[in-house]
């Protein structure tokens, strides 16, 4: 199946395929991600990641009136009583190298200086509308912050995120395969596949 995936983020489109070729082979469900076909800003003003993966993907639906999904994701730190979760994107104000250094900072400010003050986790919901009805899929990525950057692979707190399923490695140092099947993105996919292969059997 095909769907249309609302994202301007290049990046995430081909992780995303990436993702569905993998799991599409587990699960025995073809599905092929295409983007917009044009560039759009779709705002993301809700309270929460379903209601902001909601908002991107019923924008699509209603524009294109095709089957389509979309991912909000965040990262959640404790120590700061989990910021910036759904408005991660805009810490990082200017770009993702300046995020990542406001975020060590305030860590360093509070004096979280062992791995168990730095806990966090990243958060992924994916929308799919199919039809016009919608289905939620939630992953979460547990893990700690670490203190300086690693690695140069994905985006984002990539360079100082270590989950906890992959010890002693920050995600930007993991290779694409890997990072897919432990990230909050790859999670939230899998739940999706999982509805999506018991959904096909029904047929
Ligand atoms: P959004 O889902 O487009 O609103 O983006 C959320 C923000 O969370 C991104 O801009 C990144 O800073 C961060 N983020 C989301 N997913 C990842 C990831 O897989 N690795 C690193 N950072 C991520």
């Amino acid at each position: 199946m095909e769907l249309m995936f609302a994202t301007g983020n290049a990046g995430k489109l081909r992780e995303a395929q990436e993702i569905c070729d993998v799991l599409g082979k587990k699960y025995g469900v073809q599905v092929t991600v295409r983007p917009m076909p044009e560039k759009v800003d779709i705002p993301e003003t809700g309270s929460t990641y379903e209601e902001n993966s909601l908002q991107k993907a019923q924008y699509v639906w209603n524009r294109w009136h095709c089957d389509c999904i979309a991912d909000d994701s965040g990262l959640e730190v404790e120590a700061l009583d989990g910021a910036p979760g759904i408005y991660t994107a805009r810490y990082c104000d200017r770009d993702f190298a300046s995020g990542i250094d406001k975020l060590l900072f305030e860590l360093d400010r509070l004096g979280a200086d062992t791995p168990d003050k730095r806990r966090g986790s990243f958060e992924c919901c994916i929308t799919l509308i199919q039809g016009g009805k919608p289905h939620f899929f939630r992953g979460h990525c547990p893990g700690t912050i670490h203190s300086e950057k690693c690695g140069v692979a994905g985006f984002g707190f990539d360079p100082v995120f270590i989950a906890d399923s992959t010890p002693g490695l920050c995600m930007a140092q993991l290779d694409e395969e890997k990072k897919n099947i432990v990230s909050h993105r790859g999670l939230a996919m899998e739940e999706m596949f999982r509805y999506l292969a018991a959904d096909d059997k029904k047929q």
